[in-house]
């Protein structure tokens, strides 16, 4: 086996890798750029080498540069970890003439597998069944309307070099195929330096499902059967699980042999991923190949046993696969949430900053409301570490085993209330909004979903009943605590009115030996709130009413507490019953007026400043472009109106709500 592996990667991935080498007794070199000179996986590692400034394209990317650390220090192979030079096959080959390994599939198998249209050509010759449509390069709009018009609208057009959820486009008229071509092309051009086009039939309502493949150099390729996926923003994924919720066992082993296929069709030779789009009738078609691990391949090993990372390390030593089909099978259901630097609460846009706590859920086994399950996090932080606008902003990615997809969903949900993160926008309420839908739960997913359920873009879910009692013996016993330490032993008075959103619940308070017992008044209810460490100060408040363990989220505010379980929140008042009654005979603060002002919607770059004081600006006019976190963010005018003030100019950064312009 190999002896010394370096990992060309960073974060949470190259942590995972780091992880298996050890357990496997392989010394680790851990390359990284100025900005990463903190990160746990330099921390762990055997061996360090610093590569460069924090752009990738200076350090993670520079060819040259990991070369050279691999002779610097002896390595023998190079695990790329997934992004980065992942699946370059100009690196691959590289490092294959200079006799060093390649933790990953041959440079062929990159090469026949990295472009959309070749790939599509490969898999229609294997025998997988392709999307309806044309394999030809589209050549001007009047060629793009006769291709869509032959296939049937609706129509998606997409770049041949595209990736990343980037260079697509729907089209469901002649005139979105016009002005779709134009903006596909153009976006191709500039991302991939490739403008090649092809257009295929749009699957209605469809859902992600891909199958996991594992080959070696002797010609075995196996399948770790599918994980679904269709949980995705911006094309780009955020919820995964295995197995699928759509498939049965029929259709599982025909998508299945339909990607060892192909596999075979390119000596497929490591760890990758044949990903299907599908209907919600079963129906399936081939849309791509990663050439690679997958960020989501935790559910798989989860489910299977089999230790993806390890796999590769063999397979690239030349060791044969150990196992063959029929030796795997699946056992139980894993669901995975990525955990995101982003902010739910605004189009999911990614947000930066210091992590000043970080506090997950322990990893183990756990015994929950209804079944046992397991937590596994892959992460890359420690608290104190800064997520940069340099690189991806994942912070974890949080998974949950269960016999049943139920028990899995349950424990996610669980592990989530228990995940704790202060500094940055994060998109922990969204994940535990989508755990606890009745529609998530069924399984009927499509990649629609968050458009379908959010329509209007995320804004929390109201509290159920069990969440109103939550957050009200909750705030009860917090605002005793406060007492407690600031009279001196004494909790203050028994009789409180608790409002919940300005929603009054009169109640009355009963000290027990374990807890606090909160008689509901009006409603004849008594609550029981027990095994409380809770003290003034904490963020986390662990606790569990009725029986029933939670953990919430709270922070002080004025006469009371912002409380969040899940995905619900409130501003939750302890106060006395007279003051309650004039509280009640207020007039809510009316929010002020910000529609003459345009703001950036999250910290950035700003790229330009398009208007100056005096210009007359029409709706959806392009204001300015704000960059963060490698996407450019268009910011258009939402009104016609006359610039009074610009705020920055292009060079300058920005924070999240910072007035770019002002009309008059
Ligand atoms: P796909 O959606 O095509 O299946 P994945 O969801 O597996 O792709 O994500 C892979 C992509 O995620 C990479 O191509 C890269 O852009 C991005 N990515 C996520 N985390 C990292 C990381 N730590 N380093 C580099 N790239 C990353
Ligand atoms: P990328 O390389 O960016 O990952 P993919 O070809 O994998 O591009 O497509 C990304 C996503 O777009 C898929 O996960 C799927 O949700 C959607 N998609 C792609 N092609 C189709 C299609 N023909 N019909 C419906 N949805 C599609
Ligand atoms: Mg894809």
């Amino acid at each position: 086996m190999f002896s010394k592996i370096l990992i060309a990667n960073r974060g949470e991935i190259a942590v995972r890798i780091q992880k298996t080498c050890r357990r496997m007794g392989i010394r680790t070199v851990q390359v990284f750029s100025e900005a990463d000179a903190d990160m746990l996986a330099v921390e762990m590692a055997d061996e360090t080498v610093f590569i460069g400034p924090p752009p990738a394209s200076e350090s993670y990317l520079v060819q040259d540069k990991i070369i050279d650390a691999v002779r610097k220090t002896g390595a023998e192979a190079v695990h790329p970890g997934f992004g980065f030079l992942s699946e370059n096959p100009v690196f691959a080959r590289r490092l294959q003439d200079e006799g060093i390994a390649f933790i990953g599939p041959n440079p062929g198998a990159i090469e026949g597998m990295g472009d959309k249209i070749q790939s599509k050509l490969t898999a229609i010759e294997a025998g997988v069944s392709t999307v309806p449509g044309s394999t030809d390069v589209i050549s001007d709009e009047k060629h793009a309307v006769a291709v869509a018009e032959e296939i049937g609208y609706p129509v998606i057009l997409k770049a041949s070099a595209g990736g990343g959820g980037k260079g697509i486009r729907i089209a469901y008229t002649r005139d979105e195929v016009i002005e779709g071509f134009g903006s596909v092309q153009d976006e191709a051009r500039g991302a991939f330096g490739d403008d090649r086009i092809f257009i295929e039939k749009f699957i209605e309502s469809p859902r992600h499902v891909e199958i996991q493949v594992l080959g070696d150099k002797h010609g075995n390729v196996v399948h770790l059967f599918e994980r679904e996926c269709s949980i995705q923003r911006r094309n780009q994924k955020v919820i995964e699980e295995a197995p699928s919720p759509l498939l049965d066992q029929k259709t599982r082993m025909a998508m299945g042999a339909q990607a060892v296929a192909l596999a075979r069709a390119v000596n497929y030779d490591s760890a990758g991923t044949v990903e299907f789009v599908a209907g919600q009738d079963r129906s399936f078609y081939f849309l791509e190949m990663n050439t690679r691990l997958q960020v989501e391949h935790p559910v798989t090993e989860l489910i299977t046993g089999v230790d993806l990372v390890e796999q590769m390390i063999r397979s690239a030593y030349g060791e044969k696969l150990p196992f063959a089909q029929e030796d795997l099978k699946i056992d139980g259901w894993a669901v995975e949430s990525r955990i995101y630097a982003e902010d739910p609460y605004r189009k999911f846009l990614p947000s930066i900053g210091r992590l000043s706590r970080y506090q997950p859920p322990a990893e183990g086994t756990y015994q929950g409301a209804a079944g046992t399950y397991v937590v596994r996090n892959d992460a890359g932080v420690i608290e104190g570490d800064e997520i940069s606008m340099f690189y991806d902003p994942m912070i974890a990615k949080l998974c949950a085993w269960g016999k049943t997809r139920a028990d899995a969903i349950d424990g996610m949900a669980r592990a989530l209330e228990d995940f704790h993160l202060e500094g940055v926008g994060h998109n922990l309420p969204f994940l535990s909004a989508v755990m606890d839908q009745e529609r998530f739960r069924s399984g009927k997913l499509a990649t629609s979903y968050i458009k379908d359920e959010f329509p209007d873009g995320f804004h929390g879910l109201p509290p159920t009943p069990f969440q109103l009692d939550v957050m009200t013996a909750a705030a009860v016993f917090a605002q005793r605590m406060a007492i407690v330490r600031s009279l001196g032993g004494h909790g203050g008075r028994d009789e409180w009115t608790v409002m919940v959103d300005r929603q009054a619940r009169p109640v009355r308070v009963l000290p027990v030996e374990s807890g606090i017992e909160i008689e509901l008044t009006a409603e004849d209810r008594v609550l029981r709130l027990e095994g409380c460490d809770w003290r003034p100060g904490k963020a986390v408040f662990r606790a569990s009413l009725d029986g029933r363990e939670f953990t919430a989220a709270i922070r002080p505010a004025a006469q009371g507490f912002e409380i969040r379980h899940r995905a619900a929140d409130a501003r939750v008042l302890v106060l006395a019953p007279r003051q309650a009654e004039l509280m009640a005979k207020l007039p809510e603060r009316q929010p002020p007026d910000t529609s003459r002002m345009i703001v950036s919607p999250m910290p950035g770059l700003v790229v330009s400043l398009e208007v100056e004081v005096g210009q007359e600006v029409k709706s959806g006019e392009t204001v300015a472009v704000i960059e963060a976190m490698k996407m450019q963010n268009i910011i258009k005018a939402e009104r016609d109106g006359v610039v009074k003030a610009v705020g920055p100019k292009a060079g300058d950064s920005v924070a999240a709500d910072e007035v770019l312009v002002e009309f008059a």
